[in-house]
């Protein structure tokens, strides 16, 4: 359908989904701000959770709530089920090829730190090399130099170009035999800049380096799957998809997984303990120590299965009509720089305006109702390499929709008016 619409000269996201029905899932949409109707643009820091997950919660304190793994009672059972489903839901939803390949995190930051305390200080030692691209979040940035300190290894940084994307030529040049981890993000959360990841992957795999994806950005806008890109890690949040916070996972291709020792010790990741030695679980039970956050894991796979029916795909060409048209809409305000202008972006805009600090804005904006971010957005780096240390960051999802921008792009206007 949305192919012939697009033949008439029709936006292609016609018929894609029915937007007004999507929000209607979302309860939180219908929230007044300054007695204005709230407009959530702040979707890059963490998204609204369908009503879908806010029910399957309640309903697995309500019903099925227990420690896991542990009791041969029915609650024990029940819980041990849906948690081990969110489990298969995440494996499916990745495209991993077995459900002992995804482990259970509180996040993104999480799962880098597990994977840096893990692979990292077993195969990272002095004088080694760890490639980042200067796109990175600080949790994609922190972790390697908290490991480089303690073991002696270097950062190496890929430079993107004047549009926010990595210059593949100059990542080709750092490549080479002290290189021991390639980790860079699929999507910049500060410029929105989908990078070549599957190049990335290949280049660096031409050399028999391991590459750690940040999926944090992209889970949510585009359909991932781990094996065709052949990725050997690869990590994401929950709250940046739709689901609950303080659950995320790490993919790990089996193999690797199996190789890695423990990381945090305690309950659950042994499989049998004397004072004098422990027997760890294979994985991914032996990287999750103690009692996890059991319902969020449940709760993040209702909002995977949420994302599944509305469909990636469609998801996906709504939000690059949308990005474009706000793109268009925001470029026209007189004195506005957007920053990241790659040809491949995706959710992200990012902008500064001449005579105000992005604070003002973000401000301004609130006063309408409109939920942006306006500060550094925990990637300074790449900010930096623009001349900027802020700017205003509104960053979309599927529930957006064209009047909404309409709305942000008139307020920015009015703003810009009132300078000129
Ligand atoms: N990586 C990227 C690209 C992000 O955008 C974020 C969050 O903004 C993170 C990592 C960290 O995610 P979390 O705070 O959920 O651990």
């Amino acid at each position: 359908r949305a192919e012939r619409s697009q033949a008439k000269g029709q936006p292609s996201t016609q018929n894609v989904f029915d937007v007004q029905a999507v929000r209607r899932d979302f309860p939180i949409l219908s929230e007044r701000v300054n007695g204005k109707q709230l407009v959530w643009f702040d979707n890059a820091a963490t998204t609204h959770k369908p009503k879908s997950v806010i029910e399957r919660l309640s309903y697995f304190y309500e019903h099925e709530n227990s420690n896991i793994h542990r009791a041969a009672h029915e609650l024990a059972a029940r819980a041990s089920d849906a948690y081990e489903g969110a489990r298969r839901k995440v494996a499916d939803f990745l495209g991993a090829r077995s459900v002992d390949e995804i482990i259970f995190v509180r996040g993104t930051t999480e799962g880098i730190n597990l994977i840096a305390n893990t692979f990292g200080r077993q195969n990272i030692g002095e004088g080694d090399e760890i490639i980042v691209s200067n796109l990175e979040h600080h949790a994609n940035i922190v972790p390697w130099q908290l490991l480089a300190a303690e073991v002696g290894a270097k950062i190496r940084v890929i430079p993107v170009d004047d549009t926010g994307q990595i210059i593949l030529e100059e990542y080709a040049k750092l490549l080479g035999p002290k290189t021991k981890l390639v980790s860079v993000t699929q999507v910049s959360n500060a410029l929105g800049t989908v990078t070549p990841i599957a190049e990335i992957i290949s280049m660096a795999h031409a050399l028999g380096v391991r590459v750690l994806v940040d999926g944090a950005q992209s889970v949510s806008h585009m359909r991932v799957d781990v094996r065709a890109l052949d990725a050997d890690f690869f990590v994401f949040s929950g709250h940046k998809v739709f689901g609950p916070t303080g659950i995320g996972a790490v993919y790990g291709k089996q193999e690797l997984l199996e190789q890695l020792p423990p990381w945090e010790g305690g309950g659950n990741m042994i499989a049998d303990v004397t004072f004098e030695k422990t027997i760890y679980q294979s994985a991914p039970l032996r990287f999750e120590a103690g009692t996890g956050n059991i319902a969020d894991a449940v709760g993040l796979g209702a909002a995977l299965d949420y994302v599944e029916r509305i469909g990636l795909e469609n998801i996906y060409r709504y939000e690059h009509d949308l990005l474009v048209y706000a793109t268009r809409g925001l470029s026209a305000v007189p004195g506005i720089r957007l920053i990241g202008t790659a040809a491949h972006k995706a959710s992200v805009l990012s902008f500064v305006l001449d005579g105000y600090r992005t604070e003002e804005i973000g401000v301004a904006l609130n006063r309408e109702g409109i939920a942006v971010r306006s500060g550094h957005h925990c990637a300074q780096p790449i900010l930096r390499r623009f001349g900027v240390e802020t700017t205003v960051r509104p960053s979309l999802a599927f529930y957006n929709t064209h009047a909404e921008v309409d709305l942000l792009v008139s307020v920015v206007q009015r703003l810009a008016r009132d300078k000129g």
